[in-house]
């Protein structure tokens, strides 16, 4: 069965930012919800109930046909899910730290520049999906997007930091104004970890 990661903060821990009433719902409803339609999806296949998430959306082409609609957004759901609160944390003014600063630089020009490429490709998704900063099977930075709750890892590209903008992310505190949302991002990244997640690739 799959289950939730404990948060690393308070529902009120990334005030103002992310407000208590969007982390309490998005964790306990929406992230659990898409928990529950996994586990209930893959009820009939056991096996797959105790595989790596990771590994279900990295094979997503040899899941069981019955049930890889399922796996695809429900696990895609669970797995943005996990990767988004693992990488939040409240820090103004943070930055990226070790070798992936070094890595942003020489991808994107300046941590700068990045923000900006990634702010662009957040505000242009159109209707609900995530943008992630991925390594890609050349073991190099990319932003990319997805609809829905499409799963880098379904492309061979690994996340190692993400956005949600779904409304369901931000519309209590920001209602139609998603600029907003995708700046106060930059005020709640846990760079210490999107590094160690970058280590994590073998760069
Ligand atoms: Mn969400």
């Amino acid at each position: 069965m799959f289950t939730l990661p404990a948060l690393n903060f308070e529902f009120d821990g990334l005030e103002p930012y992310m407000d208590q009433a969007t982390v309490e719902i998005h964790y306990s409803k929406h992230h659990q919800g898409y928990a529950d339609k996994l586990n209930a999806a893959l009820k009939e296949q056991p096996e797959l109930l105790k595989a790596k998430i990771e590994d279900l959306l990295t094979n997503l082409s040899t899941v069981p046909e019955e049930v890889k609609n399922g796996v695809r957004n429900f696990g895609g759901g669970y797995a943005n899910h996990n990767l988004f609160w693992q990488i939040l944390k409240l820090n103004p003014d943070g930055t990226p730290v070790g070798e992936l600063a070094e890595k942003i630089k020489a991808t994107f020009g300046s941590f700068e520049d990045f923000k900006l490429q990634f702010s662009d490709k957040a505000g242009g998704v159109f209707g609900s999906g995530w943008c992630h900063l991925v390594v890609n099977q050349e073991k190099e930075l990319e932003i990319v997007t997805t609809p829905n709750q499409d799963s880098p890892l379904s492309l061979g590209k690994v996340p190692i930091m993400n956005l949600d903008v779904w409304e369901h992310a931000y519309y209590l505190k920001y209602q139609n104004r998603r600029a907003d949302f995708i700046s106060a991002f930059w005020s709640i990244i846990n760079w210490e970890q999107v590094a160690q997640n970058f280590q994590s690739c073998g760069k």
